[in-house]
């Protein structure tokens, strides 16, 4: 097969293609010493005892060690951000010209997408997922013949958000081959799904960006960590722009902690899935569903006879979820995660009140 190789330089902003990044003195000196006196931070660790009053690692190195280990790519193409939306903000700002570039959004999908887009000032080209959400390849092949020069960047997301379908990899492979900027593959659900990962398609594309989070399968939404893996010029480009301290010490210690406790996830993803089984075969006794979307992720979309009036029944009997249906092609559809099995129970007994009408 042959490999896609693309001009970096070329596609990169003017600014950013010339900027000077910001050299902390923890990028300048970062090795064995008695004495700091380079950072102007306080000598003091008042309350933590755990160093906290120095400015953490800039690079993340120790955490991006075990983390290439565990997506299997090389350190020098791993990106750490203040969780994926870091990557997807430095995507744009880095590939799209305000004003005047475009980025390719295919809803249904995740919203953080267009709210960065219009953040940069960056126009959107909307191509919907077709009816079994899958990408509409005919009318992106357009899209990438209409007006190549401003199509900087291209949104898959697989499994996506709120459907929970894979996107068919014969589809991001062709529009790898066809896509005039970088092809950005959202994989914050992967670890729920049984499809291989992209991150093995980046040896033969220098176009594609994938992303990975820590606010999922790993269970620390909390600390903020996302991963971006591409080509390391890219990566580079990233290292450069991006705020000089993005990722807390105490979220870096936290995601190396949670590293060496891979078999406990692996067995909670399992637990997962095991529920979303379950939940499936459940919901599909019910007469206000009309059909549960199969789901390679940790929730599920469901089609509904009342979308509104199922939120708020479960609302009003404690139980939060999502009504996705002003979404494009998700009318009387709502998201729910897959939580415990005690809270998956709560939510389906809630249901069951609400149908016998009580
Ligand atoms: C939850 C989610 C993420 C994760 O974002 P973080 O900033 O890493 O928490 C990324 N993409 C999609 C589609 C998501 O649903």
């Amino acid at each position: 097969m042959k490999r896609r190789t693309i001009d970096v330089q070329n596609l990169l902003r003017e600014n950013i293609r010339t900027i000077t990044p910001y050299s902390s003195a923890r990028n300048e000196f970062s090795g064995q010493a008695q004495v700091f006196l380079d950072a102007n931070e306080n000598f003091r660790d008042f309350f933590s005892g755990t160093g906290r009053n120095r400015y953490p690692d800039p690079l993340q190195r120790e955490l991006k060690q075990k983390a290439a280990e565990l997506l299997e790519v090389p350190t020098s193409q791993l990106f750490l951000g203040n969780g994926s939306d870091e990557a997807i903000d430095l995507l744009f700002r880095a590939f799209a010209i305000p004003g005047v570039d475009r980025a390719l959004i295919q809803p249904p999908t995740y919203g953080v997408y267009s709210v960065f887009a219009h953040l940069n000032d960056v126009g959107l080209s909307v191509c919907p997922l077709d009816d079994e959400f899958q990408m509409d390849m005919g009318a992106i092949e357009r899209m990438c013949t209409d007006d190549p020069e401003t199509l900087k960047l291209l949104f898959i997301c697989s499994p996506n958000n709120p459907t929970g379908n894979d996107i068919n990899v014969d589809d991001i492979r062709h529009a790898l081959d066809i896509f005039p900027g970088i092809v950005v593959v959202d994989e914050a659900y992967q670890d729920f799904s049984d499809a291989p990962s992209t991150v093995s398609l980046l040896d033969d594309y220098e176009n594609l960006v994938v992303l990975r989070t820590f606010s999922k399968a790993w269970g620390l939404a909390n600390i903020r960590i996302g991963m971006a893996c591409a080509d390391e010029r890219i990566i580079e480009v990233f290292n450069n722009i991006k705020y000089p301290y993005n990722i807390s010490g105490i979220a870096q210690e936290t995601a190396l902690e949670a590293l060496n406790h891979q078999r406990q996830v692996e067995k909670n993803i399992e637990l997962i899935k095991t529920e979303r089984e379950r939940v499936v075969q459940k919901l599909n006794t019910f007469e206000c569903v009309v059909r549960v979307y199969d789901s390679s992720a940790n929730f599920l979309l469901v089609k509904t006879t009342d979308a509104k009036r199922i939120y708020t029944g479960l609302k009003d009997r404690g139980i939060i979820i999502r009504d996705r249906s002003n979404q494009h092609g998700c009318e009387q559809s709502v998201r729910i995660t897959i939580g415990s099995p005690d809270e998956n129970e709560r939510m389906l007994e809630a249901l069951e009140q609400m149908e016998a009408g009580a």
